[in-house]
C-alpha cells in the first residue's frame, strides 16, 4: 500500500489522479488531500476516499467544512500552514503536487524537505524557484517525477540513457485553440474561445497559458530544472495532433519519442506505479485512424511569450519568477474580463521591463520578486483596463 497525498485534489489533475487510484483497489491509500476553497467537493472526496488529514487554503471554507463534519473522521487544517503540514505528513510515500500556480511553492518544498518522492504537475514553483527546489531535492535525496505530459515523455525517453549522450530535447506543443488566428482575431478572442483547447481538458489557468503558448514557455523552464539541460538544448515544435508528447535527440542523432492519445491519466499512472507500469483500460492509440502527424516551427511573432520565456530563462535570476507572477495576474485579469487576450502579453512584457533582476538562490528573494511582480502587474492591468 502506497500512502498518497494529493495537493490540489479538487482540480483537473486531482480528478485524474483519483480516477487512476480508484482503478487499483488495495494498492494506494489516500492519506491527505488539499484544495483552495471548494469545501463541498472536498467533503465528497472525504466520504469516498477517507483521508486522515485534509487542508483548505481558504480559512472560511475550512471553518465551514469543520463545522459540518467535525474533526472525528478526518483532521481538517486551514490556510497555507495547513497545506504545508499535509504536504509533509510523516506517513506519506508519494506527494502529488497538483496545485495551480505559485500557491504550490511552499507545500511542494515542504514535501521535498520532509524527504517525500514528489510527482510534479504544478510547474509554476519550478519556474519560480527551480534552483532552490533542485538544491533541496538533492540535499534530501528526493526524486521529482514529472506528470506534465511533455516531461513525462522526456523522462521515459531518457530511461537507461546517460546525461552526456543527450543532444537536445524537443518539446511538442499543440499550438492551442488560437494557432490559426490572426492578430486582429486574437484581439477579440472571448474567454470561451481561449479556454477551448482542441486536445486536452484542463483547468482554466493552464488552458489560457496554452492559448498564449506561455504554457510551452513555462515548460521550457520546467524542463531546464527537471533534466538539468541548458536552454540551448531545449527546442519546441508545434504538433497540433498532440500524439507525440515530446522527444529526445541523442548525440548519435537517434531520436526517441513517446506517443499516446492525449490523456493525463497515462502519465499520472506512470508516476503512481513508477518504476513499474500497470495495465490501464483506456483506448489504444490507433495511428491508422489518426492518419497524419504534422509539425511546424512555432511562430514567435504571433506567440511572443514563448520567446520571452526562453530569454527570461537565459537571463535567469529572479526574472522567471517575475514572468510567472505577471502571467498569473494577467491570466486572472483576462478570466475576470478586466483585460483583453492580447493584453496578457503586454502586462507581462511591461512588468519584466520594469524589473531589476536579482539572484534567485534564496526563497526570500524569489518570494519578494513574486510579490513585486504581482503589484507591478496589477498596475499595468489597471492601466489596460482603463484604455
Ligand atoms: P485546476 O485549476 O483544475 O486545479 C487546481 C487545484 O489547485 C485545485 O484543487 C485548487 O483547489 C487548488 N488551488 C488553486 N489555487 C490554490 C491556492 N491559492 N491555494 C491552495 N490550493 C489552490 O488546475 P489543473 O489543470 O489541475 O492544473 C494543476 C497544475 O498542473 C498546474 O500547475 C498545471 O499547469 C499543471 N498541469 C495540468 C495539466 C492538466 O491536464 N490539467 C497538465 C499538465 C500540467
Ligand atoms: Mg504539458
Amino acid at each position: 500500500m502506497k500512502n498518497i497525498v494529493i495537493l490540489g485534489a479538487t482540480g483537473s489533475i486531482g480528478d485524474s489522479t483519483l480516477d487512476i487510484i480508484s482503478r487499483f483497489p488495495g494498492q494506494f491509500r489516500i492519506l491527505g488531500l488539499t484544495a483552495k476553497s471548494r469545501d463541498a467537493k472536498l467533503e465528497k472526496l472525504i466520504e469516498r476516499h477517507a483521508p486522515k488529514v485534509v487542508a483548505l487554503a481558504d480559512l472560511k471554507a475550512a471553518a465551514a467544512l469543520k463545522k459540518r463534519i467535525g474533526n472525528k473522521r478526518v483532521k481538517v487544517l486551514a490556510g497555507e500552514a495547513g497545506l504545508v503540514e499535509v504536504a509533509g505528513l510523516a506517513e506519506a510515500d508519494l506527494v502529488i503536487s497538483a496545485i495551480v500556480g505559485a500557491a504550490g511553492l511552499l507545500p511542494t518544498l515542504s514535501a521535498i524537505q520532509a524527504g517525500k518522492t514528489v510527482a510534479l504537475a504544478n510547474k509554476e514553483p519550478l519556474v519560480m524557484a527551480g534552483e532552490i527546489i533542485q538544491r533541496e531535492a538533492k540535499l534530501k535525496g528526493v526524486s521529482i517525477l514529472p506528470i506534465d505530459s511533455e516531461h513525462s515523455a522526456v523522462f521515459q525517453a531518457l530511461h537507461g540513457e546517460r546525461h552526456e549522450d543527450i543532444k537536445r530535447m524537443i518539446l511538442t506543443a499543440s499550438g492551442g485553440p488560437l494557432l490559426r488566428h490572426s492578430d486582429i482575431e486574437k484581439r477579440k478572442v472571448t474567454r470561451k474561445e481561449a479556454l477551448a483547447h482542441p486536445n486536452w481538458k484542463m483547468g482554466p489557468k493552464i488552458s489560457i497559458d496554452s492559448a498564449t503558448l506561455m504554457n510551452k514557455g513555462l515548460e521550457i523552464i520546467e524542463a531546464r530544472w527537471l533534466f538539468d539541460l541548458p536552454p540551448d538544448k531545449i527546442d519546441v515544435v508545434i504538433h497540433p495532433q498532440s500524439i507525440i508528447h515530446s522527444m529526445v535527440e541523442f548525440v548519435d542523432r537517434s531520436v526517441i519519442a513517446q506517443l499516446g492519445l492525449p490523456d493525463m491519466r497515462t502519465p499520472i499512472s506512470y508516476v503512481l506505479h513508477y518504476p513499474k507500469r500497470a495495465p490501464l483500460d483506456l483506448p489504444s492509440l490507433d495511428l491508422a485512424t489518426v492518419g497524419t502527424l504534422t509539425f511546424e516551427k512555432p511562430d514567435l511573432k504571433a506567440f511572443p511569450l514563448l520567446n520571452t520565456a526562453y530569454e527570461t530563462l537565459k537571463s535567469g535570476g529572479t526574472l522567471p519568477a517575475v514572468l510567472n507572477a505577471a502571467n498569473e495576474e494577467a491570466v486572472a485579469a483576462f478570466l475576470n474580463a478586466q483585460i483583453g487576450f492580447t493584453e496578457i502579453e503586454a502586462v507581462i512584457h511591461q512588468t519584466l521591463e520594469a524589473h531589476s533582476p536579482q539572484s534567485a538562490d534564496t526563497l526570500e528573494a524569489v518570494i519578494e520578486a513574486d510579490e513585486w511582480a504581482r503589484m507591478e502587474g496589477k498596475r499595468w492591468i489597471r492601466h489596460y483596463a482603463r484604455c
